[in-house]
């Protein structure tokens, strides 16, 4: 694989770092990265890989861009609001190095189709904002033996870890409780556009340098304060009970069993609602967002006790969950379905697609 002048040109100030030279370049060029979710580390850690060369780029996501993705999200447009992130994606990489393949994949990734649409990709970038998934990647990498670089951000800290299923820890090694994590949506949780930028510019780097194979992170975990730009980077160890990867690995059900999200469209609701024997509509945002704007008829409920033990609400009942988008109300799709919950539906595209298709003067935020 030569390189032309032309990208002899557009790589010159990395190709001069004597590390790198055209050899790193023709790794860059050859190497095949996965980038799980395109959001606020997703889209960085895109932008970067595309611009170093990085030859074939998958992109995995759903849904459309939302006015609230903006803040962080920095290589979408206000215009592009309402189309799919993935596309958006595909585009805008390609605008910034058309030398480069780039995949758009559009959709929830599942214990279903998790192998198939990892397997042709060298390294999986985790930039997803949910446990469930993450666990499903780590699974799905363990099986494949692909290194997966793991990058996560909350308001204003991150995480950062390398692992690599031949014989390193694993994500179940280090949070081997995956559903004391479950509940922690960090698009919900609130983030500072810079720091999920920080995270994601390490993440990248982390990527580019196992392509290269240079020193990385593998095998270790990094805590970073971006208050006090105070980072921690410890050795992680493999568990002998890892969920995941230990001796007795259950690969555990609740890994993978309730991945698939059963949604109904916002016209589909509205259908529900003006007949008889309607589904209970439950409000997960805070109560302050319910204030603001919310659909008639339905009821607040608290995120947190609804995922934990039901809200009172039975396993026969009927319910559509709703959140903003589908973040925290795909968590408590799955924590239901967990519990025996079997008419649970998530609302696709929460109150915003609800505003945009049904109900168009209500307040949007
Ligand atoms: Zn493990």
């Amino acid at each position: 694989m030569t390189l032309s002048r032309n990208e002899l040109i557009r790589y010159s100030r990395q190709l001069v770092i004597p590390e790198l030279g055209p050899v790193g370049q023709e790794k860059l060029k050859a190497a095949k990265v996965a980038v799980i979710g395109a959001g606020g580390l997703g889209t960085l850690v895109l932008g970067y890989l595309a611009g170093a060369g990085a030859g074939e780029i998958g992109v995995f996501d759903f849904g459309p861009l939302e006015l609230s993705n903006l803040h962080r999200q920095l290589i979408y447009r206000t215009g592009d609001i309402g189309k799919l992130k993935t596309e958006l994606a595909k585009q805008r990489l390609l605008e910034i190095n058309p030398d480069i393949k780039v995949n758009a994949n559009e959709g929830i990734l599942t214990a279903e189709n998790i192998r198939g649409a990892l397997e042709g990709y060298d390294y999986i970038a985790d930039c997803t904002d949910n446990f469930i998934t993450r666990a499903a990647i780590n699974k799905a990498c363990l099986e494949l033996g692909k290194t997966y670089v793991y990058g996560a951000v909350y308001q204003f800290e991150g995480q950062l870890a390398v692992f690599d299923p031949r014989g390193g820890p694993c994500l179940g090694c280090l949070v081997p409780d995956v559903e004391s994590m479950e509940n922690q949506a960090c698009a919900e949780a609130g983030v500072m556009g810079p720091a999920a930028g920080a995270v994601a510019s390490m993440q990248a780097l982390e990527v580019l340098k196992l392509i290269l194979g240079f020193e990385n992170l593998k095998g270790k975990f990094a805590m970073l304060d971006f208050r006090l730009a105070d980072f921690t980077v410890i050795e992680l160890k493999k568990r002998e009970d890892c969920p995941a990867c230990g001796a007795k690995a259950r690969l555990d059900k609740r890994f993978i069993n309730s991945l698939a999200v059963e949604f109904i469209t916002p016209e589909e609701l509205k259908a529900r609602l003006d007949c008889a024997g309607l589904p209970r509509v439950l409000d997960l945002r805070y109560a302050w967002e319910h204030d603001l704007a919310h659909i008639k008829g339905d009821a607040w409920v608290d995120f947190d006790e609804l995922i934990k033990n039901g809200a009172g609400f039975q396993p026969d009942d009927e319910l559509v969950v709703y959140c903003k988008g589908q973040s925290k109300s795909t968590t408590a799709f799955r924590a239901l379905r967990e519990k025996g919950f079997k008419n649970i539906y998530v609302l696709k595209g929460g109150i915003d697609a609800w505003a945009e298709k049904i109900e168009k003067g209500m307040l949007r935020y």
